[in-house]
């Protein structure tokens, strides 16, 4: 077996279905006779059903670098599939007869209908597929090798690309890897030409974008571009993510585009400790793998690496153009794409993003800057939470702050953690002045405003924590947005916005909603947000309702247009 979670949780991974589920199932699924050795499902193939074992039996069958191993073998009663199954994406495994019986083959159809009305065979269903995403990716072997420096920022930016997305990829790190020079010279790579990644059939793309290994790796489902979507969502952070677990769950008809990975900026926190439900804290990659599989089970179309680049808001449906050149339709558009930290006015910052400069604090990261000195820059919660996370595998941890002190903007238990862990130092009135090093950072200077000093040191790590920017560049002109580009919506629009945008309708704004009918905004990009995991969560599920009016109203003119 590849992994130890294989070994630990092998019960909830491949349980065994009870007499009474397989006589649903048997309602449901067709019969298909197997002989041995017939290949129902190859690696990198779309699944089109569920295959459970009525007879006989089925290996399951991992293809890696190194060769293929059988993960399991399936005997009556058990049942294939994992989370691409529910996504209706290509999976990664063989799946072969080992001994001709009968198995019933479940329609994609009909196992999202099932996930979504039968409580008890979801719940085994839906564990289970986590389960066997989580042993995958642990497992380390996968058919799409990474290769990689860790002193590349393009590599950094490929590596939380994959991982974010939960894809079992293999990493080899050029730097530290014994068999290296095999690897590169086996598939014609210089060393120059890293980030390569290598896919099935050997295929090689040096330095691919995010949106060319989602295309090459199949990681989106099929998308309809003539297609009028209910809604579609606009980020895929805890906003955008909770809008689709609740618009798919009433039965709309929704598309999410993100333009990354799901999870947004709590994606990149390494322990959210003051979300409802969780004492003992969640990291922002768990929660939002969650909040991602639950979407998909209510029937959600989640599409990463697609980032909305404009919204014609000219006429409904409104149509949203993405970087890759595609279009997408809807009849009611939800913007929740959040927030980006704000850079440092530093002129060398951009040549250190990925290799020195960094804006999350996860595991990842955190393996990079082990037993270092570091420095956090920013005085809110994430900042907080950042240090007191990376001060348990760094040497020192410096945070920077502009303010006389934390109070004003972080949380209390975090002051006090902070205050009571030797290993992490506070600077108030400081700021950094320069960034040093070539290929990589190697060192900073920093001023401290009180004693006038400046001060350099041999640091190759920072993390810059520091306030937010909307991400609304793409709405240009189309909604009303406040003096620093956040959306306004509902009550906080004045009539001056309202009269400008055109509006038409008798009724003000809803809640959420903005200048522009039937486009809401949520979460931290919203005017007034409080840019928090459990607020942009409340408004991305509230905003559904009023989405629902919204569209009982598509066939009056909801706005006058400016040519008009
Ligand atoms: C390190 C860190 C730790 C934090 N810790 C906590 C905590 O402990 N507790 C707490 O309550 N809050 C915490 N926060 C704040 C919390 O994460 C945010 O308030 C929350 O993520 C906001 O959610 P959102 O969905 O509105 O936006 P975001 O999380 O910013 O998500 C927006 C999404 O939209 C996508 N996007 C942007 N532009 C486009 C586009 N043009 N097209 C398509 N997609 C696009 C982005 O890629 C992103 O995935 C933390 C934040 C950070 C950064």
């Amino acid at each position: 077996m590849p992994n130890e979670l294989y070994e630990k949780r092998r019960e909830q991974m491949f349980p065994k279905l009870t007499a009474a589920q397989m006589e649903r199932l048997g309602a449901i699924g067709r019969r298909v006779p197997t002989a041995n050795g017939d290949v129902l499902v190859e690696p990198g193939q779309r699944h089109n059903d569920l295959y459970v074992v009525v007879a006989g039996s089925l290996d399951i069958a991992l293809p890696g670098m190194r060769g293929e191993e059988v993960l399991t073998i399936l005997l009556p009663g058990d049942f294939a599939g994992e989370m691409s199954t529910l996504r209706g994406v290509p999976g990664f495994v063989h799946i072969r007869v080992r001994e001709g019986g009968e198995v019933l083959a479940i329609s994609e159809d009909k196992l999202r209908d099932l996930v979504q009305t039968d409580a008890e065979i979801s719940e085994t269903f839906m564990r289970a597929f986590i389960l066997r995403r989580m042993g995958l990716v642990a497992s380390g072997q996968s058919d799409a090798m990474l290769l990689g420096s860790r002193f590349s920022a393009s590599t950094l930016r490929l590596r939380e690309f994959l991982t974010r997305n939960n894809y079992p990829y293999l990493n080899v790190d050029v730097d530290t890897d014994a068999d290296v020079q095999v690897l590169l010279d086996r598939f014609q790579v210089g060393m120059d030409e890293v980030p390569v990644l290598i896919g099935r059939c050997g295929r090689v793309f040096r330095n691919p974008s995010i949106e060319q290994v989602a295309d090459f790796l199949q990681m989106n489902p099929s998308m309809d571009d003539s297609k009028v979507h209910d809604v579609v969502v606009v980020g895929a952070g805890p906003a955008g993510l909770a809008a689709a677990v609740y618009a798919a769950s009433e039965g709309l008809d929704v598309l999410v585009v993100e333009a990354n990975a799901p999870g947004g900026q709590a994606g990149t926190s390494s322990r959210i400790e003051n979300y409802l439900g969780f004492p003992t804290g969640i990291s922002g990659m768990a929660l939002a793998g969650r909040a991602l599989v639950q979407s998909q089970k209510f029937g959600a179309d989640v599409a990463v690496a697609c980032q909305a680049e404009r919204l014609r808001c000219e006429k409904r449906p409104y149509t949203i153009e993405i970087s890759d050149g595609r279009v997408v339709h809807a009849s009611t558009v939800i913007v929740a794409t959040g927030a980006r930290y704000r850079d440092l006015a530093l002129p060398n910052l951009a040549a250190f993003v990925g290799a020195g400069i960094y804006y999350a604090a996860t595991h990842m990261e955190a393996k990079l800057c082990e037993n270092e000195e570091i420095i956090v820059v920013g005085g809110g919660n994430s900042a907080g939470q950042a240090a007191v996370f990376l001060a348990s595998g760094c040497r020192q941890v410096h945070i920077m702050v502009r303010a006389d002190g934390l109070a004003e903007s972080m949380s209390r238990y975090l002051i006090r953690r902070i205050e009571e862990n030797p290993r992490i130092t506070l600077h108030t009135r400081t700021q950094l002045t320069a960034l040093h090093g070539e290929n990589h950072l190697t060192g900073v200077t920093w001023h401290n405003e009180v004693s006038g000093q400046s001060e350099s040191c041999d640091v190759s790590s920072v993390f810059l924590m520091t306030g937010a920017t909307p991400n609304t560049a793409w709405l240009e002109g189309c909604v009303a947005l406040d003096d620093k580009g956040f959306i306004r919506t509902g009550s906080d629009l004045r009539a001056e916005d309202l009269s400008a945008a055109g509006w038409l309708l008798p009724r003000p704004p809803h809640l959420l909603e903005t200048s522009l009918p039937g486009v809401f905004a949520v979460g931290d990009v919203r005017s007034g947000s409080v840019k928090r995991v459990a607020a942009a969560v409340g408004e991305g599920s509230i905003c559904v309702q009023f989405v629902h009016r919204a569209l009982r109203e598509l066939s009056v003119p909801v706005r006058q247009m400016a040519a008009a």
